[in-house]
């Protein structure tokens, strides 16, 4: 039998306590994984260990595939009509309102995201799922006219078993990304966590059962990315399957695709998003934005403004102001009220943002603001700005995944074009600007999936995100994303006599 965590938080934002499986959730149960063996889950704010949970293995994975097919075959599927899998949808998300407090508590625990940020994630997991709830049963084919004597019409199939793997910067969010299309189009799912955030899922698995899915449709299978991840990828049962991470992980993902059943992939990589701020822009606002697009959760979001470009005329007015603003930025505990910014997620991650702030000053960038660890135990890092940046340098052209922006000026439209396309990225982009021909102008210019004019890391459920170039492919969220998880299958009806069909 699996262990059972039991957490109580006793915090200035939130007490209570949260209490689910460490096991591995196959077939509708938490079970033991086939090798005993346990991953450590860290306090990101300390450093110092939360728990144990079961870690997968390849054998499991194949358990896990087995209920799957067998969920999809018997019970899910086609046999499952789209208005019960949307109400199984709306009661998972009933139930995840219900214990928002502890969700975000766990989320905030394991990953380092502050209490307010980790409830505004679990706010959005609600939405989507209440979201996708809403298109199980609107997942239609269409009737085709071709003027020969037939009836054709399309059917949008659910796949079979699909695989879904997840990074931990949102693991909740990117848990209810890939299960809302994929359950709403009748697919079964087994999915994998990161090792780095692995309780959070626990915690919703255990909400599943509660909501009433049969077993097998959900598996959720904490593990390794090289063993349980590249298992996913290669297994030949599995038909498709979606990846959120880096774009390194990313081309494994497609080559173990390639190399096994050629499965569908969706992949949604990395970033390195600029921001471009014109000088006619409303600056107290452009300013705001531009700390958030880069320090919201502590920079590890894919779509991170982390390249802000300033028109040459207030170059120096807004790298003043914007300097300003990032000193008052408060990091520290995740549980403390007024918080914006917690540790990074691993001491992995932790050492990877150093190494990258020391090859810019090695580089021969300015050290602006910040650049070195706040406090003296847990992995927080100061809100850090540098300047005086060359094209070449690593911290303009890879992505960090961390609290570090560089500020890079330019001289008009054409210059920051160029400037801004110049990456094998394309995710996201961000124009500040109170001329609405030169947004739409830039926006339409700009080689990336999402252009946000005079906000930053905005995003809806309705509303499809994803890559251009080396960011990704495919898109997830909105109504785009239902294709990602279903065939359409071409029905074509003869409707003449035979005869007719052979006569000259
Ligand atoms: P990662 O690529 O290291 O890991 C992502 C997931 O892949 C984890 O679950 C990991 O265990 C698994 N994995 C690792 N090796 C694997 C392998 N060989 N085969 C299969 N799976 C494997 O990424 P991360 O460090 O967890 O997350 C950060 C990255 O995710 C960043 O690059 C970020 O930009 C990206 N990201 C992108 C989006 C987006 O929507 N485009 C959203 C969030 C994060």
């Amino acid at each position: 039998m699996p262990s059972t965590w039991s957490y109580s938080f006793d915090t200035q934002v939130y007490k209570g306590t949260a209490e689910f499986s460490t096991g591995l959730f196959i077939d509708g149960n938490f079970v033991d994984g086939s090798s005993g063996k346990t991953i450590d889950v860290i306090n990101p704010s300390t450093g110092k260990l939360i728990t144990k949970i079961a870690e997968g293995t390849l054998d499991d994975l194949n358990t896990a595939v087995r209920a799957a097919q067998k969920s999809f075959d018997t019970v899910w599927g086609l046999h499952m009509p789209g208005r019960d899998r949307g109400v199984l949808l709306n009661k998972l998300a009933n139930l995840i309102e219900t214990h928002i407090d502890a969700v975000s508590a766990v989320e905030a625990l394991d990953n380092g995201k502050t209490f307010y940020w980790a409830k505004d994630d679990v706010t959005a997991v609600i939405n989507c799922f209440r979201y996708y709830a809403g298109w199980a049963d609107k997942n239609q084919g269409k009737t085709i006219e071709t003027n020969d004597d037939k009836l054709v019409y399309t059917r949008h199939e659910p796949i079979g078993v699909v695989g879904q793997i997840i990074p931990w910067n949102f693991p909740l969010l990117m848990l209810a990304w890939k299960l809302g299309p994929a359950l709403a189009t009748g697919n079964s799912v087994v999915l994998k966590p990161s090792e780095f955030t692995p309780l959070s899922a626990l915690f919703i698995a255990k909400l599943i059962h509660e909501a009433g899915f049969p077993p097998g449709v959900v598996n959720i299978l904490n593990g390794y990315g090289s063993v349980v991840g590249q298992g996913i990828a290669e297994h030949m049962d599995i038909e498709k399957v979606a990846f959120t991470g880096s774009t390194l992980v990313g081309r494994k993902i497609m080559e173990a695709a390639a190399k096994s059943n050629l499965k569908n992939v969706t992949l949604e990589l990395g970033g390195k998003s600029p921001n471009i701020i014109y000088d006619d822009c409303d600056l107290d606002a452009a300013i705001e934005w531009a700390a958030f697009g880069i320090y919201y959760n502590h920079g590890q979001t894919c779509c991170a403004g982390s390249r802000i470009f300033v028109h040459e005329r207030i170059y120096d007015e807004f790298l003043h102001r914007f300097t300003e603003r990032a000193r008052s930025v408060k990091v520290g505990d995740p549980f403390q009220a007024g918080n914006f910014q917690g540790p990074q997620v691993s001491h992995v991650q932790y050492e990877r943002i150093l190494g990258y702030i020391q090859s810019g000053k090695e580089e021969g960038a300015t050290l602006h603001h910040g650049g070195e660890r706040v406090g003296s135990e847990g992995y927080f890092i100061a809100p850090t700005i540098f300047t005086d940046v060359q094209p070449h340098m690593r911290i303009v052209k890879e992505e960090i995944f961390g609290p570090v922006g560089v500020v890079i000026k330019f001289r008009d439209e054409d210059d920051i074009l160029a400037q801004a396309n110049d990456t094998v990225y394309g995710l996201a982009a961000a124009v500040f600007t109170r001329d609405i021909n030169k947004a739409v102008r830039t926006a339409n210019a700009l080689k990336a999936g999402t252009v946000w004019v005079n906000c930053v890391n905005s995003l809806h459920p309705a509303v499809p995100f994803g890559g251009y170039k080396q960011s990704g492919i495919g898109r997830e969220l909105g109504e785009y994303a239902l294709a990602n998880y279903t065939h359409v299958k071409a029905v074509q009806v003869h409707l003449s006599h035979f005869s007719q069909v052979w006569s000259p």
